[in-house]
């Protein structure tokens, strides 16, 4: 089982600061080492992967520095991987994340699918980066067109090698009734299973 945080940039900009921090940074950095301490206790009692969910990163909201030096702060100290997931439209950033020191970086492709064109033209054929394809589509309230699943999968392929490929879902199920996020595994299921 994997061990899910919500990173220190998005934890940091969903809260209201007031008194305390004269700035943002410093609240940030303070959160990732708060962060590490709850990473070491998932990776004691048996995590397999520690994923950081910063949906936060693609929005622009802060200096992508700040970002990565709070991300590895927590991920150099770790001995399992780490999957670093960043939704949105990720044209701003892209270059920037394939240099962050994480095993994994986990995108949404299908309701972003110009995020295929963006990982084109600064994925470079040395980075031996994992990446996971999001490939069903979080938003849509109802199991994916096998063909269109398929195509994001052969889109990416195209760019990176096939060992580097995971297919996951865009983002989190939550707001999906529990059968249509069954049917959207299953179909990612059934793809993997066809070798892809
Ligand atoms: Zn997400």
């Amino acid at each position: 089982m994997k061990g899910i945080l919500t990173g220190p940039t998005t934890l940091t900009h969903s809260s209201l600061i007031e008194k305390f921090y004269n700035n943002r940074e410093n609240a940030i950095y303070d959160v990732a080492r708060a962060l590490l301490v709850e990473a070491r206790k998932l990776e004691e009692v048996g995590a397999c992967a520690i994923q950081i969910d910063e949906p936060f990163i693609s929005t622009g909201a802060e200096d992508i520095n700040v970002s990565r030096d709070a991300v590895e702060l927590i991920s150099e100290e770790l001995d399992i991987p780490v999957i670093l997931h960043v939704c949105g439209d990720l044209e701003n950033v892209m270059a920037d994340l394939l240099d962050f020191h994480v095993d994994i970086l986990d995108f949404e492709f299908s309701g972003m699918p110009q995020n295929i064109n963006t990982l084109k033209k600064h994925w470079k054929s040395g980075c031996d980066k994992n990446i996971g394809i999001g490939c069903v589509n979080t938003k849509l309230k109802e199991v994916d067109n096998e063909d269109d699943v398929r195509q994001t999968v052969i889109d990416v392929k195209n760019i990176i090698k096939k060992d580097n490929i995971i297919i996951d879902p865009d983002c989190g199920m939550r707001m999906l009734e529990d059968e249509i996020s069954q049917g959207k595994l299953d179909l990612l299921k059934d793809i993997k299973m066809e070798g892809i």
